[in-house]
């Protein structure tokens, strides 16, 4: 018999605090502190971004805990993979480990190599470790010494697999602390191993990454300066869903006891055909299966967000998960807000030992949960006189989201208004962008919408506001050209950032954009 969930995470954490001596942190609020570039917390070192930074000195040199992440936007936005892989989640476990200037790249390794093939007793022919294969024009060498320690600790050669910047190079930003990084991947298909190498990082449901081990060792000064750092420190993060999907044998992480009891309440609540089962994730996307799935998921995050004291209405992408539940509940399951009451109470049961917040506030998240159905079913019910009179003008508009007609409405409002005073039939991105950002209007609503009125939408601009929130490379690069100033956090940044999920980016008036 496999293990439970429980028993996991305590032996992730047990074994990094006992037999290596790391203190045990708790997790912090998923609610980032004092980072208001931040929407959701979405790793393990965001607590401890100051130390990275020099800016703060850490109370031990090694720390282990289990973070709640989130990660439903900025450059990590995993939301429209949600029910539709079986390995992305809004909400997750992050079971993580830190070296502050203490031990480096071997001990991390082989802490690591010892844990999963020694303690969970994974066979290492199922394992793939990627490092860092350098970048020459950036003037970084390959991380050999990264291959070495993976082969004296008796990986096999044709199980260590180098790659690039994307895969293999953690950066916090144009500037700050960086380094090379190693991750192990699980063959969890059990394909034969030329085939199963083949997918390592390719996005396949059959070889998934499992644990990041990032190597701090340097200090980006500039867009093309690293200089290396005075002190080391090692950062890991492994999801404990994907490592418990894959010690329990199971083909999707929806099917392992942390996902599993959520499922089967949804089938109790609404008595109606049962979960089929993780198979043909994509061609079942947007069916009953998928909508199970989805509720499994959503419901997680939304307990958790809304017990650590986010709120809907000034965090878009919480009401946004919220809607998209309540609106899943009504069309799949026929069920009010009471189904996520339910759901939300079995997350408070199944988690509350580890996140004893989430039994404590479970009361306030059940009121906010009353609270957003309200104003929703209001915001349909008043949209509902407005609607019709717009879906006789526009049948075609019936066929999007239902979630997606207060947006239409507010939407179609404002661009009259600007055609008005507009002699274009072009949509500015900018106008675009604040129809998204405001009243969650999506790009082919939005597309729909425009083509219906015989306008156009400026998408290279809208996708550039897009990218800016998002962290995205490419207009942090153009944005870095024209001198432009990004602010993550603390620190200003000019490229990628991956725990920063909103980057505000102002403009030459020196305004947020
Ligand atoms: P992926 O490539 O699968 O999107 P990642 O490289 O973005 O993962 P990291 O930022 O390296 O992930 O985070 C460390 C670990 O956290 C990953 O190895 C994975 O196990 C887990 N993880 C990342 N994103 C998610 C998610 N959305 N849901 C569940 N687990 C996740
Ligand atoms: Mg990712
Ligand atoms: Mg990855
Ligand atoms: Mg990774």
């Amino acid at each position: 018999s496999s293990s439970s969930s429980k028993e996991i995470r305590e032996t992730f954490l047990d074994f990094f605090a006992r037999e290596h001596l790391h203190s045990r942190v708790p997790s912090s609020s998923v609610v980032p502190y004092g980072d208001p570039s931040l929407a959701f917390v979405n790793a393990g070192m965001n607590q401890f971004k100051p130390v990275f930074l020099g800016q703060a000195v850490p109370q031990y040199q090694r720390a282990v805990n289990s973070q709640k992440c989130i990660r439903v936007g900025g450059k990590h936005n995993d939301l429209d993979d949600v029910g539709r892989d079986g390995y992305h989640h809004t909400f997750f476990e992050m079971l993580g480990s830190w070296s502050f200037n203490d031990y480096f790249k071997k001990e991390a390794c082989s802490m690591a190599w010892q844990l999963l093939t020694e303690v969970y007793q994974i066979p290492p022919k199922k394992l793939f470790v990627t490092y860092f294969g350098g970048n020459e024009s950036l003037g970084l060498p390959s991380d050999e010494e990264c291959r070495e320690i993976w082969l004296s600790l008796g990986v096999a050669a044709d199980h260590i697999l180098p790659f690039g910047m994307k895969d293999n190079f953690w950066e916090m930003g144009l500037v700050g602390p960086c380094g090379p990084c190693s991750e192990i991947h699980v063959n969890r298909a059990g394909l034969e191993t030329g085939l199963a190498k083949a997918l390592v990082n390719q996005g396949s449901e059959d070889v998934v990454e499992i644990w990041n081990l990032v190597f701090m060792q340097y200090n980006r000064i500039s867009n093309h300066i690293l200089e290396k750092l005075p002190s080391h420190h090692i950062d890991t993060g492994m999801g404990l869903e994907r490592l418990v999907a894959f010690l329990q044998n199971k083909k999707c992480n929806y099917e392992t006891d942390l996902f599993l009891p959520l499922i089967n309440a949804v089938h109790r609540v609404s008595r109606g055909v049962p979960y089929q089962g993780c198979y043909d994730m994509v061609t079942t996307q947007g069916q009953r299966d998928w909508a199970y799935r989805l509720l499994a998921d959503h419901s997680r995050m939304i307990t958790v967000a809304l017990a650590d004291g986010a709120f809907p209405d000034n965090n878009h992408r919480l009401r946004r998960v919220m809607r998209q539940a309540l609106v899943t509940s009504r069309k799949w399951f026929n069920q009010d807000a009471s189904l996520l009451l339910e759901l939300s109470s079995r997350v408070a049961e199944m988690m509350g030992g580890v996140y004893p917040e989430l039994s404590r506030n479970l009361s306030n998240v059940h009121m906010l949960l009353r609270f957003e159905e309200d104003i929703f079913r209001d915001n349909l019910s008043k949209s509902g006189r407005e609607w019709s009179g717009i879906i006789n003008q526009f049948p075609e508009l019936s066929a999007l989201p239902v979630d997606q007609q207060p947006g239409l409405i507010a939407g179609l409002k404002q661009l009259e208004d600007w055609r008005s005073s507009s002699r274009s039939d072009k949509v500015p991105g900018s106008l675009a962008f604040k129809l998204y950002s405001t009243h969650g209007l999506q790009e082919d609503s939005m597309q729909l919408l425009a083509q219906l009125k015989g306008w156009n939408v400026d998408w290279p601009e809208f996708h550039r506001f897009m990218a800016a929130e998002r962290m995205n490379t490419k207009i942090q690069s153009t944005a870095a050209a024209n001198n432009s100033h990004f602010q993550c956090g603390f620190i200003n940044v000019a490229s990628t950032n991956w725990q920063c999920h909103d980057v505000h980016t102002r403009n030459s008036e020196g305004r947020y954009i």
